[in-house]
């Protein structure tokens, strides 16, 4: 049964500190189920500590995260790994393993797989890592990548294991605009294809305004706008 107004994130007068530093201060939004939710900011600005907070790995100082129905603030570790595992996250830098073949570092989430597992197949061949034939692409190592195909394998990695979620910080960092422009329409196609509901960092914002449905913008750990795209 699919809710499409179903709220999926809910993060309510939120508040983190690195000591005495307050790093976010009282910020408030939804994102409902399938939609994509673009963080902007300048460096520092909190959205990396925004994404760790949602995923428990930062306790708040003040306000709760709501995730799938669990309060990400007050869960037990043991609520947080069955969380977690509903969310495929490609952390800033993520890099990949360079003596693990491209498959192995895709596939790196799952617990047991065969040498060729078919479902990380169909999602490399969707984010267009399966161009070499299957024993090259077997054997083929990250330091033969491009730039883009690191971030796609990135990308592939955090959605293996068929996620709920997906957070994705810094996607096009260091890429050129048509490598940028490609991988974002990996991201929007992973929303239609798996029912993603998907948040996104990004510096560019011509990349946030192709993909996102709802924006906010950090300024200094507080959110100067948030909205859908169509209010903002
Ligand atoms: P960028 O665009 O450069 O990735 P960001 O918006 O992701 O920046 P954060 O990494 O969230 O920013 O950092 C927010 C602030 O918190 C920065 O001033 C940073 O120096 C500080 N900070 C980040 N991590 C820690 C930490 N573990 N301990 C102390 N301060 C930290
Ligand atoms: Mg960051």
């Amino acid at each position: 049964l699919v809710d499409n107004n179903e709220t999926v994130i809910s993060v309510n007068q939120l508040s983190t500190h690195y000591g005495e530093r307050l790093i976010l201060d009282q910020l408030d939004f939804s994102v409902r189920r399938g939609e994509i939710m673009v963080i902007m900011g300048a460096s520092g600005s909190g959205k990396s500590t925004l994404l760790r907070t949602m995923l428990g790995l930062n306790r708040p100082t003040n306000g709760e995260v709501n995730i799938l129905g669990t309060n990400v603030s007050k869960a037990k570790q043991n609520e947080l790994y069955r969380l977690r595992r509903q969310i495929g996250v490609a952390f800033q830098g993520g890099a990949l393993f360079g003596n693990l073949s491209l498959i192995d570092n895709v596939q790196l989430p799952l617990k047991e797989h065969t040498n060729l597992d078919e479902n990380t197949i169909r999602i490399m061949s969707r984010m267009k890592l399966d161009m070499m034939n299957l024993s090259g692409f077997d054997s083929l190592m990250p330091s033969e990548l491009s730039g883009g195909m690191v971030k796609r394998a990135a990308l592939a990695r955090a959605v293996v294991m068929d996620p709920h979620l997906l957070f994705f910080d810094e996607p096009s960092a260091g890429l050129d605009p048509v490598v940028a422009a490609e991988l974002d329409e990996h991201i929007l196609e992973l929303k239609k294809a798996m029912d993603m509901t998907i948040v996104v960092v990004t510096h560019e914002l011509d990349s946030a305004l192709r993909i996102a449905d709802r924006l906010t913008v950090l300024d200094q750990g507080k959110m100067v706008i948030c909205g859908t795209v169509d209010e903002v």
